[in-house]
């Protein structure tokens, strides 16, 4: 069924009752042209896949429910600030793939482009947000400095005079924003589910069979599916999937937080970070501020986080918006990241023929979601990278071609 004003005038004038499951819960059949691990980025693949080019016999394993993972789990900023040459094009096609996506897949992700806000708050800071500035505009992405007064009119709640960290400016995307995450699971599974994807929840991959180097299929809690190709998008899990393989990633798996207030009136109508500690907050359709800041710091699979994270947090999010001090938190989650060595993704074949990987998003691979889909789709399909996402090499780290963004070396836990 398609989603219109038509369809949902026909539909209230009948009660409601005729709506048509947003996708199907098939049991898996026995084979697969291809086979998705994981229910995040692995539906956005599938869509693009059958969209275009044409393969339709997919199947996307997840191991516990449709949208479980950090594509639901996340603080919805997407942007596309990026400085490497590696990064920039990725990130903008992310982001030109955003603003067609609702009428792409007919479905309502809110995708707003409401701005995302940089601050700075010294003159090595304000330098180092020109020259991003200046490599984005190059590359044709949209990015503008502000002095103080321009942060002032946009965000006169923020701590400028007293603060112990002044604020002296902001680097501004205004077509960086938010968009609503289970949507966007949901919106790709509908899109993947009507173009025949048979998406399988509660189907924990537990085993990879491969046979004179190449994989026959996959061993599942629902039992064997073999396959002509394999991609796996398992993010936190990505190490644990690909041991099945025999293949040792360069990722290690960190738990990330993000907060939820209670509901407060419509004040904050962009995206703001903290540019002298690590915070960044929204406001939700609903009131609520959605915020959150670093990883924990220790590895983990526990997709929960410690206090003294929720006080570095919050202590950072007052620094910057003093009023946030009266307001209470309501809900705290975590999710498992998977932080590569130089903070930048893996899309890419590896050395056994039909295996495919996708991972290292660190907590960044929400705004990245349709063109990860959309490169990796390529990749698979055609058997070699996209250019867009040609940097983007497991091969890379041994041969010190580094895609690092932050310039915090290989300290994963740093990007
Ligand atoms: C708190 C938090 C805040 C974040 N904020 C942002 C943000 O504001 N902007 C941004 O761009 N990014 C953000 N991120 C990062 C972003 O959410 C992730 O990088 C991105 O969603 C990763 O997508 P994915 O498909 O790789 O992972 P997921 O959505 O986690 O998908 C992987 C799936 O694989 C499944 N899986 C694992 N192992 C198996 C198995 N053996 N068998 C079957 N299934 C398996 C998992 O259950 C999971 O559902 C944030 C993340 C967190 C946790």
């Amino acid at each position: 069924m398609r989603y219109s004003i038509v369809s949902l005038l026909r539909q209230s004038a009948r009660g409601h009752r005729n709506w048509t499951q947003a996708w199907r819960s098939p049991e898996p059949k026995p084979a697969y042209d291809v086979v998705l691990v994981g229910a995040g980025h692995g539906l956005a693949t599938a869509y693009y896949l059958a969209k275009e080019h044409g393969i339709r016999n997919i199947a996307v394993l997840e191991k516990r429910w449709l949208g479980s993972g950090n594509i639901g789990r996340n603080t919805t900023i997407i942007r596309s600030n990026y400085m490497l040459p590696g990064n920039g094009p990725f990130y903008e096609w992310s982001l030109k793939l955003w603003e067609g996506l609702e009428q792409d897949f007919n479905f309502n992700a809110m995708v707003s482009q409401r701005g995302v806000l940089n601050l700075f708050h010294s003159d090595a800071q304000r330098d180092a947000a020109a020259r991003r500035g200046n490599f984005m505009r190059i590359q044709g992405i949209d990015a503008e400095l502000l002095d103080r007064h321009g942060v002032r009119d946009m965000a006169p709640y923020l701590d400028f005079d007293n603060a112990r960290f002044p604020i002296q400016g902001g680097l501004l995307q205004r077509r960086g924003g938010t968009v609503r995450h289970d949507a966007v699971a949901w919106g790709y599974a509908r899109g993947a589910d009507s173009r025949g994807v048979d998406i399988i929840q509660n189907c924990e991959v537990t085993g990879i069979r491969i046979v004179d180097g190449r994989v026959e299929g996959v061993e599942t809690t629902k039992g064997f599916i073999a396959c002509k190709k394999l991609g796996l998008a398992a993010a936190g899990n990505s190490s644990e999937v690909a041991a099945m393989a025999g293949i040792r990633l360069p990722i290690e798996s960190h738990v990330l937080q993000a907060f939820v207030s209670e509901g407060l009136k419509p004040y904050l109508d962009t995206v703001i970070t903290f540019g002298a500690g690590h915070f960044y907050c929204s406001q939700s359709d609903k009131g609520g501020l959605v915020f959150g800041g670093d990883l924990d710091g220790y590895n983990s699979y526990a997709r929960r986080g410690n206090l003294p994270m929720v006080e570095h947090v919050i202590e950072a999010g007052v620094a910057m918006i003093p009023g946030l001090s009266r307001v209470k938190a309501l809900r705290a989650w975590g999710g498992i990241m998977d932080m590569s060595m130089d903070g930048s993704p893996i899309i890419d074949k590896t050395h056994i023929d039909n295996l495919y990987l996708n991972c290292g998003w660190c907590y960044g691979g929400f705004k990245a979601t349709p063109a990860s889909g959309w490169c990796f789709a390529w990749t698979i399909a055609r058997d070699e990278p996209h250019r867009l996402n040609a940097d983007f090499r497991l091969d890379r780290f041994r041969r010190g071609d580094m895609i690092d963004e932050k310039g915090q070396g290989a300290t994963p836990n740093l990007h």
